[in-house]
């Protein structure tokens, strides 16, 4: 008996050095959103830190398996990030959140229509998410047809609503101010027209900011 008790001790012991260790607070994100993310100020500061990790090439969130074990239940994203269709462009990976965290509604030139609108108020009055991020991005194709004036099919339409953000005699650089302008004017828009959004924004339990991100580094900044 005693012989087969110190066998099983050797072989747990021997076990714990073969199987690779778990990278400390490797599912930290996924265990957080429910019982750490509270605020939108904590889902902002989890955003900012998702892209450094992702600057650093240090991610955390890329075991998909397990993130997928821990959300098939239920999902509580803190963020929604709005976001361009551009290719280069994507929110998961460009936060390190992996999947469950955030919710992501992309679309060329990350502009807003009443399905998006719908889409946001589902995310926060339903879901709770404290977080919306509309991002933007430097050399935006579709920033860049509405400056031209593009004329292609639906296309058309869609760039026309970014128009109105189209920064005239600026001695910088026309496309980043209007991009940025541009995610200005459609912060302003969700508010305006959500009153769902404008209310949870004003009770302090959702808020609402603009990112920008460069496409050439990686990095986001907020604006
Ligand atoms: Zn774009």
């Amino acid at each position: 008996m005693k012989t087969k008790i110190i066998a099983i001790v050797c072989l747990l012991l021997t076990t714990s050095f073969i199987v690779p260790k778990r990278r400390e607070n490797q599912y930290l994100i996924n265990q957080s959103v429910n019982t750490e993310i509270n605020t939108p100020d904590e889902a902002l500061a989890e955003l900012k830190a998702g892209n450094a990790r992702f600057l650093a090439n240090a991610m955390l969130n890329t075991d998909y398996k397990t993130q997928i074990e821990h959300t098939k239940e239920n999902q509580h994203p803190h963020s929604l990030i709005l976001s361009c269709l551009d290719s280069r462009v994507p929110p998961e990976i460009i936060f390190d959140q992996g999947i469950g965290n955030i919710f992501v509604a992309r679309v060329a030139g990350n502009i807003v229509d009443a399905d998006i609108l719908g889409s946001m108020e589902f995310a926060t009055k339903v879901k709770g998410t404290k977080l919306i991020v509309v991002m933007g991005h430097n050399k935006c194709g579709a920033v860049k047809g509405a400056i031209d004036n593009a004329q292609l099919g639906n296309l058309t339409q869609l760039v026309s609503k970014i128009k109105p953000a189209i920064v005239h005699n600026t001695d910088n650089n026309k496309m980043d101010e209007t991009a940025q302008n541009n995610v200005k004017i459609t912060i302003g828009n969700i508010v305006r027209d959500s009153p769902v959004i404008a209310e949870l924004i004003k009770e302090g339990k959702v808020k609402i900011v603009g990112a920008y991100y460069d496409i050439e580094s990686g990095k986001v900044s907020f604006l």
